[in-house]
């Protein structure tokens, strides 16, 4: 499933290769999404319009585009759920099995929305709404971000026994950690998954937010140097790959100190740890 550091990729190979782009057209091939495509809505809103800018949000893709007329300035958003991938065709190309919606671009290029599982979304929302969009409008701060920070986690953990894994992994409070990172992030700042929200000290948050945004911005920096493979023949986006110091490790030696990483499951998700690195 892409994580927030690669849709982050994608989205900086799209600005590359978008903004300032014009869109000639859209053919939808299958509604069937997690949300339905509005097939009519995206024909009446797309062609013709400039693309200003790419942007992020959580993990969707916002392809904002400019007014035009009397269409006014909206949201080309895009989420790739599960399987989800975004990519320019080659010319003449044919598009590939579970390609489900394409955009034609200036200069003769077609984007492919392709999507085996169908998870993902397009979508079009007016700028004006998207603040107000129930999406967008229960998202916690971005990670990256300097409101993301170890006061943010501190106050708003204050009373909770939920375990600190779970806190972190709530896309109210916080976007974009997930399990994986989660895990990553709990062994580089020395604190048990498991340990009481509310009983995380200012200090060990700081270490915690610290940590999450250095595992982010090194998957993304890696996400990055990939990127190239964004508009190779096969279509693929650049995949990332951080080296995991104790997520998939159970039963391995801890990198640190030797003892035996550990593996639970937490809300139905996989754990790791290691039991004396981690208090
Ligand atoms: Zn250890």
């Amino acid at each position: 499933m892409p994580e927030l550091p690669e849709v982050e990729t994608v989205r900086r190979g799209l600005q590359r290769l978008l903004k300032g782009e014009l869109i000639k057209g859209v053919d939808v091939r299958e509604t069937r999404l997690r949300y339905p495509v509005d097939t009519r809505r995206l024909r009446r809103e797309l062609p013709g319009r400039r693309v200003k800018s790419l942007g992020r949000r959580a993990k969707y893709l916002l392809i904002r585009l400019e007014e035009d007329g009397s269409r006014e300035e909206a949201f080309l958003v895009i989420h790739l759920g599960m399987s989800g991938r975004i990519y320019f065709s080659e010319p003449g190309e044919t598009p590939q099995l579970h390609t489900h919606v394409i955009f034609s671009i200036s200069g003769d290029r077609e984007l492919h929305f392709r999507d085996p599982r169908r998870f993902g979304m397009v979508d079009l929302v007016p700028a004006a709404l998207l603040d107000e969009d129930k999406r967008f409008s229960n998202l916690g701060v971005e990670p990256l971000s300097d409101e993301c920070s170890a006061e943010y986690f501190f106050e708003r953990s204050r009373k909770l026994r939920q375990p600190v894994k779970n806190f972190l992994m709530d896309g109210r409070r916080v976007v974009g950690v997930g399990n994986i990172y989660a895990s990553e992030a709990l062994f580089l700042a020395g604190v048990h998954p498991q340990r009481a929200a509310g009983r995380v000290s200012l200090k060990s948050w700081g270490r915690i937010t610290a940590v999450v945004k250095e595992v982010l911005a090194e998957a993304i920096r890696q996400g990055g140097t990939t990127l190239n493979d964004f508009q190779g023949p096969d279509g693929t986006a650049g995949y990332f790959q951080v080296l995991l110091r104790v997520y998939g490790r159970g039963g391995e030696e801890c990198l640190e100190c030797g003892s035996i990483i550990r593996r639970k499951v937490l809300s139905g998700r996989s754990t790791f740890y290691c039991p004396r690195c981690q208090r």
